[in-house]
C-alpha cells in the first residue's frame, strides 16, 4: 500500500476535512462537523457568534468578499538526482517515498499563521519546499535514510503531526541541498506496556488522541493533552519542549518522557538504562528535549503512565474581574494537589466564549440560565466588560477530587466568585480544540489571528497583560489597519513563581499589501514588548525560526557555543540543516 499523509486530514489549514465554521446565507455562523467529539457544539446555530465579531473587529462578514484561497498551488520543482533516486529505490519499496507536489507542499510547513499557513493557502505558494517525502515505518528506516543522506550530501528534516507553531518545519531558503522530509506518522505502535513499573514504550510518531485511546482500553493514560493532541504526535511533542493542558496533574513533556532514542548522523543518543532520576552527570535527555529537528530522529520514547482517574470533574468560576480571578489562581497554586486544569480567560475572551454558546431550548435550562444571569449581573453586581471565567477540570480519586472541590469552594467564595458549574467548564475546557478552526475562518474573512504564549512571573502578569495591550493597540494605528484589534488573554497553566499565559491576537488585514508580512512585524512587536516586561521567549511552543531572533534574551554567547558544539558533535555534515533554535545555527 503506498503511504500518504491522512486523508481525513486538511492537507494546509488546520483540522479535519470534515469540520469547519461556516457563514450560512442568513448572516449567522455555524461549525459544521462529523467528528463525534465536537458534537457538543457542532451543527447548531450560533446566533450571537456573528454579532460578536463584526462588532468586536468592526467589520462585516460577506460571503462575496471572502478572502479566495489559491485553487492553484505553484509548488517549485522537485531536484533529486539520479544517485540518490536510485539509492532510495535500492533501499526502500517505492510506496514508502514520493515526489508528489502536493505531499511535499504539505511537507514543508506547519501551522503558524502568517510564515506558514497564509502564504500557501491564499498566496498559493512557499519559497522553499521539499524535495522528496519519506514515510518511514521503523528505527531502521530512520538509521537507513540518515546513512543515505551522509552519502548523498541530504538534509533531512523530521516530520510529525506537522502542528508546528513557530516555524520550525519552515525550510530554510539559503538550503541548495536536496531535502526530504521524513514522515514518522507510520511509526504508530506502542511498542510495550510496563504495568508493574508504570512505563509505556512508543514509537515516536504516534499520534497523542490515538495513544490516550490505545491505553484507555487498557485502563492507563499518560495524561499529555495539548490543544493540538488531535494530532500532534509524541516525537513533537519531545522535539518541542511541549506541555499539556493538564500539567498540574502530569506534568510537561520534560516530567512525562523517561528514555528515548535519538538517532543522530553519529550514531544513538539515549541513556542506556531507564530510570526516574539516575545522577549520571549531565544528561543526554537536555539535548532531546527542545531539540527540534536539528540533531537526528527521535524514533522511541518511553512515557509514564497513570491509571484512569477515578474521577473526571470539570467545573468553573465566574469572577467580577480579572485581579480577583488571577489572585484566586495565585492562593490555588499553593494548595495540593492543584486541578489537573486550571484557565482564567480575560473579559474579551470570556464574551468571546459567550458569544459561541449555543442557545438552550428546553425550557429548563433556558430557566436556570436566566437565573444564573440574574445572580451575576443584579445580586452580584459584576459588570459584563469586566467579569471573567475560570474553567477548573479535577482528576484523581473521590478523596482527591472532592478536597479539590472544597477548596475550590473555599476560594471561589474568599475572592468573590460564583461557581458556574460543570456544564460551563467543560465546554470551556473542550472549546479551545475549535480555535484554530476559528482563525482559519476569519482568515477567509480577512482577519489574521494569533496566539503567543509566554511564562511571566505572578508579580508581573497584570502590567505584562496591560502592556501587550497597549502595543497592540500602538501597531494597528501605526500600520493604519481598518477595523478593531482584538487582544486578550488567558492564564493556562500555574507555577510556583510564575504562569503560562495564551495571548489571542485579531487584527483586520482587509486591503493590505503583503498582510501576512505585516502581521509578522506586529507580531515581532508583540514580542518585544512581553520581553521588556519580564516574560520569556516561549513556554511551549518553541523557538523554530520565528523566535530566533530572540534567543540573546535567554542565553549568553558561551552557552550557545557550548549547545552549537553539540550540534556538530551529533551532526558534523549538519544533515539535520532544519536552522531551528541554536542548536542551528551552528552550520
Ligand atoms: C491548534 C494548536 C494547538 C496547540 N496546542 C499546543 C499545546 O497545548 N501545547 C504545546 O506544547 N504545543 C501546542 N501546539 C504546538 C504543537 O502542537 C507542538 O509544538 C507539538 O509538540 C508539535 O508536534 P508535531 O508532532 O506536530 O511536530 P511537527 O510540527 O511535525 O514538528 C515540530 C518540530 O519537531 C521536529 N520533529 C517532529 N517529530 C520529530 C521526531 N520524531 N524526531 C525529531 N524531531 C521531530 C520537527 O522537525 C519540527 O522541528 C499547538 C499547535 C496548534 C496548531
Amino acid at each position: 500500500m503506498t503511504l500518504s499523509s491522512p486523508s481525513h486530514k486538511q492537507p494546509h489549514r488546520w483540522g479535519y476535512k470534515n469540520s469547519a465554521f461556516e457563514l450560512n446565507e442568513d448572516g449567522t455562523i455555524q461549525f459544521t462537523s462529523t467528528q463525534p467529539e465536537y458534537a457538543f457544539f457542532a451543527n447548531q446555530p450560533l446566533p450571537n457568534f456573528a454579532t460578536f465579531i463584526q462588532e468586536t473587529l468592526d467589520i462585516s462578514l460577506d460571503k462575496n468578499q471572502q478572502n479566495v484561497e489559491a485553487s492553484q498551488k505553484r509548488i517549485p520543482p522537485s531536484h533529486v538526482s539520479e544517485e540518490f533516486a536510485k539509492a532510495m529505490e535500492q533501499m526502500f519499496p517505492k510506496e514508502q517515498f514520493t515526489t508528489e507536489n502536493q505531499e511535499r507542499l504539505i511537507h514543508s510547513h506547519g501551522q503558524t499563521t502568517t510564515d506558514e499557513v497564509y502564504k500557501v493557502v491564499y498566496n498559493g505558494t512557499l519559497t522553499r519546499t521539499v524535495d522528496m517525502v519519506l514515510f518511514v515505518r521503523s528505527s531502521e528506516d530512520c538509521r537507513n535514510i540518515i546513512q543515505l543522506a551522509k552519502e548523498h550530501n541530504i538534509c533531512l528534516v523530521p516530520y510529525g503531526g506537522g502542528t508546528s507553531v513557530s516555524s520550525a518545519l519552515l525550510l530554510p531558503e539559503n538550503e541548495t541541498r536536496t531535502i526530504v522530509s521524513v514522515d514518522t506518522k507510520h511509526m504508530n505502535q506502542i511498542l510495550s506496556i510496563d504495568e508493574n513499573n508504570q512505563l509505556v514504550r512508543v514509537q515516536a510518531g504516534m499520534v497523542g488522541q490515538d495513544l490516550e485511546k490505545q491505553l484507555a482500553e487498557k485502563g492507563y493514560t499518560v495524561g499529555h493533552e495539548p490543544d493540538s493532541i488531535e494530532f500532534s504526535t509524541v516525537g513533537g511533542w519531545v522535539s518541542t519542549f511541549a506541555s499539556g493542558m493538564k500539567r498540574h496533574k502530569y506534568g510537561n513533556i520534560e516530567d512525562i518522557v523517561v528514555d528515548f532514542e535519538l538517532l543522530t548522523p553519529n550514531g544513538t543518543l539515549e541513556q542506556k538504562s531507564t530510570f526516574d532520576r539516575s545522577a549520571i552527570g549531565v544528561q543526554p535527555r537536555s539535548f532531546t528535549l527542545g531539540s527540534e529537528g536539528n540533531i537526528g530522529i527521535i524514533t522511541e520514547a518511553t512515557l509514564k503512565i497513570h491509571p484512569l482517574p477515578e474521577v473526571k470533574q470539570f467545573n468553573s468560576m465566574v469572577f467580577p474581574n480579572v485581579e480577583n480571578g488571577i489572585k484566586l489562581l495565585k492562593e490555588l497554586s499553593q494548595t495540593h494537589p492543584i486541578p489537573a486544569s486550571v484557565r482564567l480567560v480575560d473579559n474579551p475572551q470570556f464574551r468571546f466564549g459567550l458569544s459561541l454558546k449555543v442557545p438552550p431550548t428546553d425550557f429548563l435550562t433556558k430557566t436556570i440560565d436566566s437565573i444564573k444571569k440574574f445572580v451575576l449581573l443584579k445580586i452580584k453586581k459584576m459588570d459584563p466588560m469586566q467579569m471573567c471565567l475560570a474553567t477548573v477540570l479535577m482528576e484523581g480519586s473521590q478523596a482527591e477530587v472532592a478536597q479539590q472541590q472544597s477548596t475550590i469552594t473555599r476560594l471561589a467564595k474568599k475572592h468573590k466568585a460564583v461557581l458556574a458549574g460543570e456544564s460551563n467548564g467543560k465546554r470551556g475546557y473542550l472549546l479551545t480544540n475549535l480555535i484554530a478552526y476559528i482563525r482559519d475562518f476569519l482568515a477567509d474573512h480577512h482577519c489574521i489571528g494569533e496566539t503567543l504564549e509566554t511564562t511571566v512571573p505572578w508579580s508581573q502578569i497584570e502590567s505584562l497583560c496591560a502592556a501587550v495591550n497597549r502595543t497592540v493597540q500602538e501597531q494597528h494605528k501605526k500600520h493604519k489597519l481598518t477595523g478593531n484589534p482584538y487582544c486578550s488573554y488567558r492564564i493556562t497553566q500555574l507555577y510556583h513563581s510564575s504562569v503560562c499565559i495564551y495571548f489571542t491576537i485579531g487584527l483586520v488585514i482587509k486591503e493590505v499589501e503583503k498582510p501576512e508580512e505585516v502581521f509578522a512585524q506586529i507580531e515581532e512587536s508583540i514580542r518585544e514588548t512581553v520581553l521588556e516586561h519580564g516574560g520569556s521567549v516561549s513556554h511551549h511552543h518553541g523557538i523554530g525560526k520565528l523566535r530566533k531572533r530572540f534567543m540573546d534574551n535567554s542565553l549568553t554567547s558561551t552557552t550557545k557555543g557550548a549547545l552549537k558544539a553539540i550540534k556538530k558533535e551529533l551532526d558534523p555534515q549538519n544533515i539535520f540543516g532544519i536552522q531551528n533554535n541554536v542548536l542551528g545555527d551552528a552550520s
